[in-house]
């Protein structure tokens, strides 16, 4: 049964008609008085509005943050973890309520919401709880009676910018690692999913001393830029496009400040001769690996939107990947039936749509899918159907992120072949391999251009490994111990004795 819809009056959520900003524990109007529609993709309807921040709502939250930086950096890596941890908790005690929220406003599943995101996200504050605690300093012995000790402090402010995608799992990517380090934080959500953010932020209010976390909404080259740009920052943590990502250096430049950047993806999924028997449990799984593309309505950084299949396996491995894509079940997101959800706006919808019709322009063959789906009583919702194209790794289509369920499939014939298709791509973020014998899946492993490669599996986002992109797909990793130090500044102390 789907869980009841947002206003309906057995719904586990109820939006406020309208969200102002959150800044120094309180919710602050916008000083322009605007507001900006929140629209929900399964529906195509408004169903709240949400502050459109100016520079002047930004400076009110930077001020607030400087304002509590000093108290909250001075706590102990102990108080700071325990603050995490009742986060998580807090969380945990709403993960249906939250996911409700979550499924309505960016169209994923509920099975997704309920399942992964919120999971993850609960598991990453409780992971940077953990972290900061065990995390130790080093001393280096100079000369005989000279030493040098380091301390690892906070940077200060830190403007932190996410996309619409994984509202909430990348709202705590970010929080989790920043604050346990010790920094105040001004969060702009992108405009097309602040509710669900503002939601979580109402949620853990009472956790946080005042200032510490602060939420400003708006337009990205509005509030998202006089944030970047302002001067009382001391870094900026940006995830979203390649070319958003391209301006935000320029940002950084004017202050000189460090940013790490989380950007887009055409990440290759290889799949090796030996992977495909006919009814054998592993093939099976390699098929359900490569269906991945349609997880979160392929509106992931790391979605595996280009299959290499070996041309020996081609034909039946594809016969099976069109019948396992054709059989996903597409509906009404809150359905725990449900598989694939509404895109997440009415833009990111016409832009999927343009390029299922560039691909055919291009040449492709579309073996499944293809167009858009109507789910009945959602009429005006925004449905995709999970598509394959068949191509060539130059066309667009296998080029440039699509970020929508389709996934773009060609053959290779040996692993040098392999690599070279899959290196051949100006992005580096995510790429899957599966083969049973573990030398030439450890060989490819180490032979593709991504941050990130799974090895017989595809979409694990354990908080223990780092994750992040080579090439245009950014720098800099999240998850893992090593975040922190992106959130952190090295002081060393020599001392003459
Ligand atoms: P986007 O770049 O359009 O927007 C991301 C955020 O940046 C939003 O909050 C937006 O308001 C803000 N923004 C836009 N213009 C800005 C400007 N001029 N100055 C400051 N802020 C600005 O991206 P999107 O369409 O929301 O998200 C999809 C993209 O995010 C895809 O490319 C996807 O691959 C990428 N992504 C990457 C990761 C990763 O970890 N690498 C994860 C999720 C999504």
């Amino acid at each position: 049964m789907a869980y009841a819809r947002p206003g309906q009056a057995d719904s586990l959520v109820r939006f406020a008609p309208r969200y102002e900003n959150f800044i120094g524990g309180k919710w602050v109007p916008p000083v322009q008085g605007e507001y900006l529609d929140d629209v929900s993709p399964v529906d195509g309807r408004v169903f709240t509005r949400v502050a459109r921040s100016s520079e002047a709502d930004v400076d009110l939250a930077v001020t607030a943050a400087r304002d509590a930086f000093p108290a909250w950096s001075a706590t102990s890596p102990g108080e700071r973890a325990n603050v995490l941890l009742r986060v998580a908790d807090r969380v945990e005690s709403a993960l249906e309520r939250l996911a409700v929220a979550e499924s309505w406003e960016n169209g994923k599943p509920i099975r997704e919401a309920l399942g992964a995101d919120l999971p993850l996200a609960i598991d990453h504050f409780r992971y940077f709880a953990s972290a900061i605690r065990a995390q130790e300093g080093s001393i280096s012995q100079v000369e005989r009676d000279l030493v040098a000790y380091h301390f690892r402090e906070p940077l200060g402010v830190v403007a932190q910018i996410i996309p619409w995608n994984f509202p909430l799992l990348l709202t705590a990517w970010k929080l989790a690692p920043a604050l346990a380090a010790g920094n105040c934080v001004v969060l702009k959500p992108a405009e097309q999913t602040p509710a669900s953010v503002l939601l979580f932020v109402e949620l853990v209010a009472d956790l946080l001393p005042d200032g510490v976390v602060n939420v400003v909404n708006g337009y990205g080259p509005e509030a998202g830029r006089a944030l970047a740009v302002h001067p009382g920052i001391a870094k900026i943590a940006f995830t979203g496009e390649t070319s958003t990502g391209q301006l935000i250096m320029r940002y950084a430049a004017e202050n000189i400040l460090p940013v790490t950047l989380e950007l887009g993806g055409k990440s290759p999924n290889i799949f090796l001769p030996d992977v495909f028997a006919a009814d054998d449990e592993f093939a099976a799984k390699a098929v359900e690996g490569f269906v991945m593309f349609a997880l979160n309505q392929g509106e992931v950084c790391t979605c595996p939107s280009r299959a290499l299949v070996h041309e020996s396996i081609w034909d039946e491995f594809m016969d099976r990947a069109v019948r396992r894509t054709g059989e996903l079940v597409l509906g009404d997101p809150l359905d725990p039936a449900t598989q694939v959800g509404a895109q997440a706006s009415a833009e990111q919808l016409a832009k999927i749509l343009s390029y299922l019709e560039l691909g055919r322009e291009e040449g492709a063959e579309v073996l499944v899918g293809g167009g858009r789906r109507t789910v009945p009583g959602l009429e005006d919702g925004y449905y995709v159907e999970p598509t394959i194209f068949s191509g060539d790794n130059r066309m667009r289509i296998f080029q440039e992120e699509i970020f929508g369920p389709v996934v773009s499939a060609t053959r290779f014939s040996d692993v040098d072949e392999a690599v070279r298709i899959a290196n051949d791509t100006q992005y580096g973020l995510g790429a899957g391999v599966w083969s049973r014998d573990g030398n030439t899946a450890h060989r490819l492993a180490r032979s593709v251009e991504a941050g990130r490669v799974w090895v017989n599996c595809y979409h694990a986002y354990p908080a223990h490994a780092a994750f992040g992109g080579y090439k245009r797909s950014g720098f800099g990793r999240e998850g893992h111990v090593s975040t922190l130090g992106h959130y952190q500044q090295t002081k060393s102390v020599v001392v003459s004795y």
